[in-house]
């Protein structure tokens, strides 16, 4: 089914394409969560975002209204961005997973893996410059590596990423500055950083194609007369 999705919006400009793969996530049963959910939470905000949010998966709020971070946690998303003078519509926020886990408990691995096709098409479909891993959950699948949050926030890394070249920057979930409020000044020295690294200047991922020098053309050989 995902190949001819993905065949099917080919050929459609980026927002057109991202509005068929919301529709493709709608009635995606990949997974059990499909069953408990109320609805997906595809993502929202602006699709030609610089900046992408990616957090775990949908609470009990995200599954009711189909918006993510719109709790607490969310709240306090909102605030961060507004102290370094954005907002959520100049970003764009989505999750690991599009579906709530019952109870709201940890993303399991198979979820996880039936669930990453859907982000990694968003990416390159948004395109951003910076994604920013909201918690353990989205650092370790985006980065591949298994080092956890504590050790790798505040800490950019260059990764491919949809087929483009992005600063991975992993930072705290907002919500564990609710439950702990010291986290709350590391959260906000990451995020801090942030429109210096969406500022840097993107590489682009394949070098430019130098053309190759136009052959010189041998001078017609002139037969000389011996006789
Ligand atoms: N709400 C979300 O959408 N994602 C999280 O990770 C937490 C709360």
């Amino acid at each position: 089914m995902a190949e001819a999705v993905a065949a099917a919006i080919e050929g459609l400009t980026n927002e057109a394409a991202l509005a068929a793969l919301r529709d493709a996530v709608a009635s995606c049963t990949r997974c059990p969560l499909s069953a408990t959910r109320t609805q997906t939470v595809f993502g929202s905000g602006s699709p030609t975002a610089d900046l992408m949010f990616v957090g775990e998966a949908p609470g009990f709020h995200e599954d009711k209204q189909g918006v993510p971070f719109v709790g607490a946690a969310g709240q306090l998303l909102g605030k961060l961005l507004n102290g370094i003078g954005m907002t959520r519509d100049d970003v764009w926020v989505c999750n690991v997973l599009k579906c709530r886990p019952p109870g709201n408990r940890d993303p399991q691995p198979e979820e996880i893996a039936s669930c990453e096709s859907h982000l990694f098409r968003q990416i390159e479909l948004i395109q951003p410059r910076v994604v920013a891993t909201l918690g353990n959950f989205a650092t370790k699948l985006l980065s591949g590596k298994p080092d956890g949050i504590t050790k790798v926030h505040g800490r950019e890394q260059e990764v491919v990423l949809g087929g483009s070249r992005v600063l991975l920057f992993p930072i705290f979930h907002p919500a564990a500055a609710l439950y702990t409020p010291r986290m709350l000044d590391v959260l906000q020295a990451d995020f801090q950083r942030l429109p210096e690294l969406i500022g840097r200047v993107a590489t682009p991922l394949v070098p430019p194609v130098v053309p190759a020098p136009e052959p010189v053309a041998e001078p017609a050989s002139v037969q000389l007369g011996l006789f």
